[in-house]
């Protein structure tokens, strides 16, 4: 597909990075090219065109910057989810596995509604740890989780699966083997 090889030629790969054996996606590179940037938030929202969305949850922290493009493209609001600690009013906290060991993630308990329809977002899902966390996150508050999207799949993780497993449909534009 032209579309997936355009943009996907967009995205830098940096071998052993953070640590050796890891291929890290760099996505800085996509979002400093304007067409691809505009082309990537365009893709993602398609099939949410003319559907209301309410608000729309982005993961620290590129998925702030997807994640509030989105938001302004679909007239939803823009809700933070962060490491715990950085938000200053009173937060919903919950625990999600990394590769070695445990953290947190928080958002304002009063940020979303309970019924409200709700699109998580990260530039993308691996394992879908991070993803899992923040969907129980917002399902704890009562969200209703409409989606997730990511700009990139690595689905040998099975980080996609795990999400639609979960009852939430998942959108990603291009997918890379392995890890
Ligand atoms: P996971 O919880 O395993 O799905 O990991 C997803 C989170 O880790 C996302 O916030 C990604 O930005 C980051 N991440 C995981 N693997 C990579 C990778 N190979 N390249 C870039 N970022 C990654």
């Amino acid at each position: 597909m032209t579309f997936d090889h355009d943009l996907k030629a967009t995205v830098r790969t940096i071998p052993d990075y953070p640590k050796k054996g890891i291929l890290f996606r760099d996505i800085t590179t996509l979002l400093g090219e304007p067409r691809a940037f505009r082309r990537a938030v365009d893709e993602l929202v398609h099939p949410w065109a003319g559907l209301k969305i309410d608000k729309v949850a982005g993961i620290e922290a590129r998925g702030f910057i997807i994640g509030g493009a989105v938001a302004h493209q679909v007239s939803a609001g823009f809700v933070p989810i962060r490491k715990k600690g950085k938000l200053p009013h009173a937060t919903v906290r919950i625990a999600y596995s990394l590769e070695y060991g445990i953290d947190e993630m928080e958002m304002h308990a009063d940020a979303i509604h309970p019924g409200e329809r709700v699109i998580l977002v990260d530039d993308l899902i691996a394992t879908g740890g991070t993803a899992e966390g923040a969907v129980k996150l917002l399902r704890q508050i009562g969200a209703n989780v409409v989606a997730a999207c990511f700009i990139i799949d690595l689905p040998d993780l099975g980080g996609a699966a795990k999400l639609r497993a979960m009852d939430v449909p998942v959108r990603t534009l291009m997918a890379f083997e392995g890890h």
